[in-house]
């Protein structure tokens, strides 16, 4: 940034501009970014390892600033987060991906069982009208519960005990399914777990990230896969990255798998042209 007098600065290099964006324009661009359509939704295909097809998305947040371009969620969700700018934001995901997938279903009939899965943060099921936001959602898009997933954090689950158990319940007397993200580096309470009315464990890409081409180093990702199946819960491996963890993945049981391997998240149109194609991988 060039001075040009009077704390007004030309902009001439994007990722300085970056570097030195404080943090309360952050803020005041964020609260903008909405009425000015500035957030838009990736799509990274979820693959059955039986099938090797698509069986849905995770979707995934990008903010497209009008100085720095496109920011990635983790330079701008915790702020959200402490703002409260986290409660209008992952609205407008919802509404925005439950639209998308009304609009691809009657797009694409082949494609009627295609789930879309969204993160939701700990401040977004904190609201006392949660449920009914979703319900709303739902509604207002006529979209049936059973084609979306709703992904929490361990910590966002044993944060609130009892309480939290009778938000997910809420949740699920939607259909919408649910998942525990990054499983295995947050803190779980095993004796709790079971209790949770989850459907799928997302296996974090840390541990499959140590599966080699030898196959070696399985064990954690085997040890989630067997407890996620003995409470009657799927396995999601994510950042999947190398044929050799999609092999060693398949062998271990799990059930579905996401990452560079397959595809990294895509724009709409990229998503689009995969629902239509229905690649095998
Ligand atoms: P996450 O939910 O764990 O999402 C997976 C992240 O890993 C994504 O980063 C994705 O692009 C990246 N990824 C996927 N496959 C691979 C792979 O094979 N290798 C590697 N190295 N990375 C891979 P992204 O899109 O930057 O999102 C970061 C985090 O931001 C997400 O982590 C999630 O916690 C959060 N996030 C994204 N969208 C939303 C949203 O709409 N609401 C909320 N509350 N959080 C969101
Ligand atoms: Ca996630
Ligand atoms: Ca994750
Ligand atoms: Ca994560």
């Amino acid at each position: 940034a060039k001075a040009l007098g009077k704390g007004r600065y030309a902009i001439f290099d994007q990722e300085m501009y970056a570097q030195t964006i404080h943090l309360s324009q952050l803020e005041t661009d964020l609260r903008l970014a909405i009425e000015r359509q500035e957030f838009l939704l990736n799509y990274q295909p979820i693959v059955s390892l039986k099938t090797r097809q698509v069986i849905g998305f995770e979707v995934l947040l990008r903010w497209q600033h009008p100085l720095t371009g496109l920011i990635s969620p983790g330079d701008f969700i915790a702020i959200a987060e402490d703002t409260g700018l986290i409660e209008p934001i992952g609205e407008w995901v919802l509404r925005e991906a439950c639209q998308q997938l009304r609009t691809w279903q009657t797009k694409f009939p082949h494609a009627s069982s295609l789930h879309l899965s969204i993160n939701l943060s700990i401040r977004q099921i904190q609201q006392f009208d949660f449920i009914e936001k979703l319900a709303r959602i739902l509604a207002e898009t006529s979209l049936n519960g059973e084609n979306l997933r709703l992904e929490l954090t361990e910590t966002m689950l044993m944060d609130q005990g009892d309480k939290t158990i009778e938000l997910l319940t809420q949740i699920k007397e939607q259909k919408i399914q649910l998942s525990i993200d990054d499983f295995g580096t947050g803190y779980s309470s095993l004796s709790y777990l079971h209790r949770f009315p989850i459907d799928t464990l997302k296996i974090d890409r840390s541990f499959v990230s140590l599966i080699n081409a030898e196959g070696e180093n399985c064990e954690i990702v085997k040890t989630i896969i067997t407890l996620a199946h003995s409470l009657g819960m799927k396995a999601i491996a994510e950042g999947v990255e190398t044929p050799h963890q999609v092999t060693h993945l398949s062998k271990l049981g799990c059930e579905a798998a996401q990452g560079y391997f397959f595809s990294k998240p895509l724009n709409l149109q990229l998503a689009e042209s995969i629902i239509a194609t229905n690649p095998q991988w």
